[in-house]
């Protein structure tokens, strides 16, 4: 069988498994339940899987309000930016009540302090022991009071601290995942600008050397063609983890689009990016591949890698430029290889000046 046709028959098994767990727990077919139950059945998505059997283990069935939930958060393009003024409405909401306990505390301090002053004009007044007792009864009831308002405002502003808390934390999840590639875990093109636009300030500044990487996977679109798209996926992870190994500290390897990466190099010339490039070359064609559901061997893959370093007066942009010159260099020299500005057949490439 060959393996459009194979992941073909796999797409129609997910939804067959999508419209069985529709059937078995009697939701209704709408295309937001179809859509939940093809990305469990699929396991592409393996945080609303856990999500799912988490529910599934402790009530055998998800109700509307867990569905909607559950594509709100793992499913909806929308997400990201609804979670942020989801989260940013309820800080508010929180700032909002602690203000009004505050205040409503001042209001409880300040009727206490007139009460005191009223009783202390009453105990000067006082003519006798009966008068003096029932002066210092409803002094001790009104103190009692204000502990008990004082008590009551401690509790719930422990209980604001910890939901500011929990919204820190659900606020930094969020910036996390809307600064990845869900794909390949790797940084995503966002994150990769402002990465390297702050490098390239940083670099100035501190008169260190930036270098950048363009890496292009070789001949992909025949793999894809050969293997079907779902293969071609596993490979960009697999190129995304042979990046992964090869960077470290503050290096940020970044998918730049389609099957396309790239490397920020701070404080690194241009001599040790070339070292690092390298690296990743060897790394990505040392593997062997194989379709995980057949065993099939697919051959290996190759990668062409174009390296360029700082110069006065870049911008992110004529940056980009001259590494992207290089890999297209690559390319055109034979591809599995990694060219810089300062090779022969870049040198050869630019056109000379007339004198
Ligand atoms: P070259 O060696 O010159 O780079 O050839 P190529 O075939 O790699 O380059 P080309 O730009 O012609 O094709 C890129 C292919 O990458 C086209 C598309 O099928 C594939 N591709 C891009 N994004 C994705 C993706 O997210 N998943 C998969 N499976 N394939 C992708
Ligand atoms: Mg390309
Ligand atoms: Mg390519």
């Amino acid at each position: 069988m060959n393996s459009q046709a194979d992941d073909h028959d796999r797409s129609l098994a997910f939804a067959q498994i999508a419209l069985g767990q529709i059937k078995a727990l009697r939701q209704t077919a709408t295309p937001r339940n179809y859509e939940i139950w093809y990305s469990y059945a699929s396991g592409y998505n393996p945080s609303l899987n856990q999500a799912i059997n988490e529910i599934l283990t402790r009530s055998k069935n998800l109700t509307e309000e867990e569905l909607e939930r559950i594509y709100e958060t793992y499913l909806s393009p929308a997400r990201i930016t609804d979670r942020i003024d989801n989260v940013g409405s309820r800080v508010s909401d929180e700032i909002s009540q602690v203000m009004a306990m505050i205040d409503a505390a001042a209001g409880t301090a300040s009727n206490y302090s007139e009460s005191l002053a009223g009783m202390s004009e009453k105990i000067s007044s006082a003519k006798d022991r009966e008068g003096l007792r029932s002066i210092v009864e409803s002094l001790v009831e009104t103190t009692n009071e204000m502990q008990e308002t004082n008590e009551s405002l401690e509790q719930k502003l422990t209980a604001s601290k910890q939901e500011i808390n929990q919204l820190q934390v659900n606020l930094e999840t969020v910036r996390t995942e809307s600064l990845t590639d869900p794909m390949t875990g790797l940084a995503n093109r966002k994150f990769f600008d402002d990465t390297l636009d702050n490098a390239i300030s940083d670099s100035g500044a501190r008169e260190e050397p930036l270098s950048l990487l363009m890496v292009d996977i070789d001949h992909f679109k025949t793999f894809n063609d050969t293997y079907g798209h779902l293969t071609g996926d596993q490979v960009l992870r697999l190129v995304a983890s042979s990046l992964k190994q090869n960077v470290k500290g503050q290096d940020v390897a970044a998918r730049y689009g389609g099957e396309e990466f790239v490397v920020v190099l701070p404080n690194t010339p241009l001599r040790s990016a070339l070292t690092v490039a390298d690296h990743i070359r060897r790394a990505v064609m040392s593997k062997e591949l194989m379709k995980r559901s057949t065993g099939q061997h697919l051959g290996r893959i190759t990668v062409s890698i174009g390296a360029a370093t700082m110069h006065k007066g870049d911008t992110a942009q004529s940056f980009i430029g001259r590494a992207d010159a290089c890999l297209y260099s690559a390319k055109r020299n034979g591809r599995n290889r990694v060219v810089c500005e300062t090779d022969p057949e870049m040198l050869a490439d630019t056109p000379s000046k007339v004198a």
